[in-house]
């Protein structure tokens, strides 16, 4: 029996893919890479933005003639997008030949929901709502990301920035209890995984239980910095709202944490950001940067910006621009902002036409790409420790690795290096890869 599994969006659903291909071949099926082969395809969805949701009817229309031809093969559609109000009853008109449909909540009954489809013959649909997040994380897990390895510390997220869908999608924030962490980090660790990152929609607010209380996030780091071993931890995302000196000068005295943090500013105006429900201000943000700084002076950032938000005005894009170029980003995820149903956002008056968002986005691209640039830059005849990751899918002879602030390095090797650290002296630059030669293994 073989399976198919297309992932869409972020790295919450990477993990979860990995974890319905646990569930699957726990049941004895193995990876296939075509439909064709597979006898059940799953789609792991994403709604953060309606051209996601688009792009996966297509795909999930493409499979019609396939299904008429095989009805034997089950195709599931689970994820953000199921989970969604109204959507099981719209995929189930839209897509009669979909055999299983289930939500965000519902990735640890795959396998009671496939028993029951060929058991009964009949659609199974399941999307419930629960805070009960104990079963989320204890099936095996097909990890498919070389050397890291996805953690999940907490669920669900209560901030409802007015743009986003994910708090209808997710629900309330529930962490996990730091033991189980620990103890699924420190397995990890044994297992050979040489970097950890901790997903949570905003991992700043985690609270998880622990012994008679609960403890908060720099408190979870410094608990996971004293496990043994050799390897990188990192988390994402961080909401800048709640990121505290306290975790920057966790992060400052830690063997492990990586010098790098994702920090979403999403704008640069203080008026758009209260509008989209941000609570807080780009002096508060900056202040941040500037304490990060202080405290670990080799940390690089990386940012999102939503461009076009509602109301924004040529001065609001003027004053996100100058905020980059305050910050110097490493790396920026730049988006155009578009109407997401269900969204305090879709209803704002003002939309921006999207000729001002394409303008505007093009001079944010051109900014960043001075800047990743130069950032890069300051690296050349630097020496830095690097961890190997894999061959060069392009480039004969040459190998593929991470900095400890999350950049990429080629440098000539071969995969014997692979899973250990070297030290690069680098050479050349270029906006996202560094280029350069080995000088010590680790
Ligand atoms: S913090 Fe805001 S952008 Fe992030 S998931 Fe929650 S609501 Fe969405």
């Amino acid at each position: 029996m073989k399976y198919l599994i297309r992932t869409y969006g972020c790295q919450m659903n990477v993990h979860e893919s990995e974890k319905l291909a646990g569930i699957l071949e726990s049941m004895n099926y193995s990876p296939c890479t075509s439909a064709s082969e597979a006898d059940i395809v799953i789609f792991n969805t994403c709604a953060i933005r309606e051209s996601a949701e688009q792009k996966t009817f297509a795909h999930i229309g493409e499979l019609k003639k396939l299904k008429a031809q095989k009805p034997s093969m089950l195709i599931a559609i689970c994820g953000c997008m199921s989970q969604q109000n109204g959507y099981a009853e719209l995929i189930k008109k839209k897509f009669p030949y979909v055999d299983i449909i289930l939500g965000t909540h519902n990735i640890s009954d795959l396998k009671e929901l496939i028993e029951k489809r060929l058991a009964t013959k009949k659609k199974v649909v399941a999307i419930t709502e629960s805070e009960d997040i104990s079963g989320r994380d204890n099936m095996p897990k097909c990890r498919t990301s070389g050397l890291n390895a996805w953690v999940n510390i907490m669920y669900g997220c209560n901030n409802f920035c007015t743009y986003c869908i994910v708090p209808y999608v997710r629900g309330r924030e529930v962490s996990r209890p730091a033991c189980e962490i620990e103890k699924e980090v420190h397995e990890l660790v044994e297992a050979g995984y040489k970097q950890i990152t901790l997903l949570g929609q905003n991992v700043n607010s985690y609270k998880g239980p622990d012994g008679e209380g609960e403890i908060g996030f720099a408190d979870l780091l410094k608990r996971l910095d004293k496990i043994e071993g050799d390897f990188w931890l990192t988390f994402m995302t961080s909401h800048p709202k709640d990121i505290s000196n306290e975790l920057i000068d966790t992060m400052a005295s830690s063997t492990h944490i990586m010098h790098y943090l994702h920090l979403p500013v999403q704008s640069g105006s203080d008026r758009v950001l209260s509008l989209m429900n941000r609570r807080y201000t780009t002096a508060a943000y900056l202040e941040k940067i500037a304490y990060a700084r202080k405290k670990i002076p080799d940390i690089e950032f990386s940012s999102d910006i939503i461009v076009g938000f509602p109301t924004e005005t040529e001065q609001d894009f003027l004053d996100t621009l100058s905020l980059v170029k305050k910050v110097k980003y490493e790396q920026l995820f730049m988006f155009i902002y578009s109407k997401r149903g269900g969204t305090v956002a879709e209803k704002l008056d003002g939309q921006v036409d999207i000729a001002t968002k394409k303008e505007r986005l093009r001079r944010l691209i051109a900014a960043q790409e001075e800047i990743g640039t130069s950032v890069a830059e300051k690296y050349v005849g630097k020496t830095l420790t690097v961890l190997v990751n894999d061959v060069h899918p392009k480039k004969k002879g040459y190998m593929l690795g991470t900095t400890y602030f999350n950049k990429n390095v080629n440098f000539v090797g071969d995969r014997s290096l692979i899973g250990k650290k070297v030290k690069v002296e680098i050479q050349s630059s270029k906006l996202t890869v560094l280029t350069g030669k080995i000088v010590e293994e680790l």
